[in-house]
Order: C-alpha cells, then sequence, then structure tokens
C-alpha cells in the first residue's frame, strides 16, 4: 500500500506541470510548442500509471508503457523543435518507435527476465533524446536558457542510456512479477522524477523567458508604423555602432522628415496624417536590408541606421526611400496629391560614437529643407556642421520644393 502512494508522486507531479503548461499556453496566448509540453506530461503520467498499476508479468504492460513513454518524449521533442523553429524529425522517431517495439515483443516472449526489455525501451528513450539534442544543436539560437535545454537533452539522454545497464549490473536478474520490488524500480522512479522536474523547472523557465522577450519585443515598436521606438532605437544603434567601431564596418544615418506635415493634418486630419505616417514606415521597411536599424524617433521624424554602408552608399538609399514616397498614395488623401519628404545623412568618420554622426545627420536634415525640401543632404565633416549652425533658425518655405541630393 505504502508503495503504492509513493508511486503515486510521480504522475501528480507530471498532472501538475500538464495543467501549469495548459495554462500558461491558454492564458499567455504562447505558441503550441507550450501545448506540446503540456501533452508530453500527460502521456508521461500515462505512461508511469500503467507500469505501477497494470500486472508486470503481462506481455501488453511493457508495449503500453513503451507506447506512452515514446509520445511523451517525441511531443517533448516536436515542442522543442517548433520553438527553436527546426523540423521536428517525426519520420525518424517513427522508426525509432517501431524498431525498438519490434525488438520489445521478441524479448517479452522469449524470456521472462525483464533486463533485456528494460535496456531495449530505455535504449530507444535515450536515442530519442539523441536526435532531439541534435535537432537543438543545429539551430544558431543560443540564449543561456538555450544552452540549459541542450545540456537537460544530454542529461536524460545518459540517463536512459546508462542506468539500466549500471542497475541490472547491481541486481542480475528481475522476474518480470517481482518488478515493482526490485532495486531498479526504485533507483527508476527516483531518477526519472529527478530528471523530469529539473526538465519542467528548465522549460517553465524558458516559457516565462520567451514572454518577457516577446512583451518587450512589442514594447519596443512603435505601434503606428512597426519601426523602433526612439528609445530602443537608440539603444540598438549605440550598441551596433559601437561593435561597427570594433569590426571596422562603415556605418552611417539618414535623418528624414515628413514636408509639410502640419498642413497634412489641418486639411485632411489626424487619421490621415497617422496613415501617412505609416506608409513612410512601411516604405522604409520596404527598401532597408536586414541588417539596418530603423526606427520612429518623432512624430514624422524617422532615423535608419545603415550597417555596411559609407555616406555615398547611404544617400542612395535615402534618395530610394525619398523617391518611393513621393510616389505613394496615402489612403484620404486626394488620388493626386502626393506627400514628400526630407532627408539628412552622415557617414560615421573615425572615432566618432552616435551622438556625432547624428548631430550631421540631422544638420543636414535642416540643410535639407531650408534648400527647398524634398531632398536629400549629407554633412561629411565637422567644419560643415559649424557652417549649417550659424545659419540660425530662420526657416522660409521654399514656394516650390524642387527634388535634389546634395553632399557637403
Ligand atoms: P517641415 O516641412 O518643416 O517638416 O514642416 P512640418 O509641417 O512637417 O513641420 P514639423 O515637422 O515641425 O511638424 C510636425 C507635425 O507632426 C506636428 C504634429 O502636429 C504632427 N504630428 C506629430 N506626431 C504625429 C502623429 O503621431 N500623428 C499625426 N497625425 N501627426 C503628428
Ligand atoms: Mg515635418
Ligand atoms: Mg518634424
Amino acid at each position: 500500500m505504502r508503495e503504492q502512494i509513493i508511486g503515486l508522486i510521480t504522475p501528480t507531479m507530471a498532472a501538475v506541470f500538464f495543467v501549469l503548461f495548459l495554462v500558461m499556453w491558454h492564458r499567455g496566448k504562447m505558441g503550441n510548442y507550450v501545448l506540446a509540453f503540456a501533452l508530453s506530461y500527460v502521456f508521461f503520467a500515462i505512461g508511469f500509471m500503467v507500469t505501477h498499476v497494470l500486472d508486470t508479468a503481462a506481455f501488453y504492460t511493457w508495449h503500453v508503457t513503451q507506447f506512452f513513454y515514446t509520445i511523451a518524449l517525441v511531443t517533448g521533442a516536436w515542442g522543442l523543435a517548433q520553438r527553436a523553429g527546426q523540423p521536428p524529425m517525426l519520420g525518424v522517431f517513427f522508426g525509432i518507435y517501431v524498431l525498438a517495439a519490434l525488438t520489445l515483443a521478441v524479448a517479452v516472449v522469449v524470456t521472462p527476465d525483464v533486463g533485456p526489455r528494460l535496456v531495449i525501451i530505455n535504449s530507444a528513450y535515450g536515442v530519442i533524446k539523441v536526435v532531439t539534442l541534435m535537432i537543438l544543436l543545429g539551430t544558431a539560437r543560443r540564449d543561456a536558457i538555450d544552452k540549459l535545454i541542450i545540456a537537460m537533452q544530454a542529461l536524460s539522454a545518459a540517463q536512459f542510456l546508462i542506468r539500466p545497464s549500471l542497475t541490472l549490473l547491481i541486481e542480475n536478474q528481475i522476474a518480470a512479477d517481482a518488478y515493482r520490488d526490485s532495486i531498479y524500480y526504485s533507483v527508476l522512479n527516483l531518477s526519472v522524477t529527478v530528471v523530469s522536474l529539473l526538465n519542467a523547472m528548465i522549460l517553465i523557465g524558458a516559457c516565462v523567458y520567451d514572454q518577457i522577450k516577446s512583451v518587450r519585443e512589442r514594447a519596443e515598436l512603435d505601434l503606428l508604423t512597426g519601426l523602433r521606438t526612439r528609445r530602443a532605437f537608440e539603444q540598438d544603434v549605440i550598441a551596433q555602432v559601437e561593435k561597427a567601431k570594433l569590426e571596422g564596418v562603415p556605418v552611417s544615418l539618414v535623418v528624414a522628415d515628413i514636408d509639410h506635415f502640419k498642413a497634412v493634418n489641418d486639411v485632411w486630419g489626424h487619421q490621415v496624417g497617422d496613415k501617412a505616417i505609416a506608409a513612410f514606415g512601411t516604405v522604409v521597411q520596404d527598401t532597408i536590408r536586414d541588417t539596418d536599424i530603423a526606427g520612429r524617433i518623432g512624430g514624422e521624424e524617422f532615423c535608419v541606421l545603415a550597417w555596411n554602408c559609407d555616406g555615398e552608399a547611404a544617400i542612395s538609399m535615402a534618395e530610394r526611400i525619398r523617391k518611393r514616397f513621393a510616389e505613394t498614395q496615402v489612403e484620404g488623401m486626394p488620388e493626386d496629391h502626393r506627400l514628400t519628404a526630407s532627408f539628412g545623412v552622415a557617414g560615421r568618420n573615425e572615432g566618432e560614437g552616435y551622438g556625432k554622426v547624428f548631430a550631421r545627420a540631422d544638420a543636414a536634415l535642416y540643410t535639407a529643407k531650408q534648400e527647398g525640401r524634398n531632398r536629400t543632404v549629407r554633412i561629411e565633416h565637422k567644419k560643415a556642421l559649424a557652417s549649417v549652425s550659424k545659419l540660425g533658425a530662420a526657416l522660409a518655405d521654399h514656394p516650390e520644393d524642387k527634388p535634389r541630393a546634395a553632399s557637403a
């Protein structure tokens, strides 16, 4: 009786984890990999209960146990592969299962000793864990939590592959009907419980980590354009400029501001103004490369850090954005009406940090506005920056904003 109750500890624990993952998946609107973790613990609990309740002398008990444990491991592996964005290799897992099931069928018929059965099924579980480990090693994603998950797969694989042989060294033969009284069974209970507890802790950690990461990423994006907010932009750009310094990669900044935007709001309303801002964001996103960093740094002001791009190449990039935006029809505005934007460009010079490059790009934008808008101006040197500053704040609107790209 006491033994029966102790045997309930592991499945109860698994049931608790099932509920926990299910709640995280449902309430946290998390990916299906979290549901897979939940199901994995259900199958594990069933597998464990089967060995604990059914007649261990009956041949079917072994097959049923093997079936549920395999499903538990494969569901878990599917979840981990999904989380890592890797193919789940279900065919390989199915092959391992069939091979082990057939070998187990032979062992069950040939001998009443459970030793060979245990070696067969545990080896198959171990191989499943090794395959899971290989799936995870195939991805570039390696945060600390991912490393922990990988280490956990290695530990589980070792647990399955080494434990049967080690325990059976101590206990030479175990008859099927005396299985639950064996030392092996107690060791199994203990090691499986410890490993699955550790595994659950790491997986819960991974879910919490993923959730925090996704909330943070969402908070860092501007709702209107999907570009970074000013804070996130500056944080990422400062880090990227440091990287550029270390690696000797040329970087440039492009600052942009939509022309006569106050008039858009005044004439067509704030909502149309918002649509124009969103349209500019889309043009930026469609034009830049994955390695560039773009942000909405003010109402209708934008900034792009162009990676591996000198001032000259950044002018071309700004011009591409400028021309595309000048052709874009904004929803809610007359068919034949187009908006324009002005651009300031500065390439990073030796020894400069983000602040200095931004100051030049911003001054270049100021010049672009002064010179008539709908154009790109580049300032490459401090001297040119000084002369721009002297121009003062008196800004006269040009009657006709002719497009142009210039550099100082
Ligand atoms: P300029 O050509 O010199 O840039 O003239 P401008 O009218 O665009 O002047 P400015 O850049 O100073 O105007 C910014 C305006 O953008 C002021 C503000 O009403 C508007 N604005 C700021 N944020 C938003 C926003 O989120 N939505 C909308 N619709 N308008 C915004
Ligand atoms: Mg403006
Ligand atoms: Mg502005």
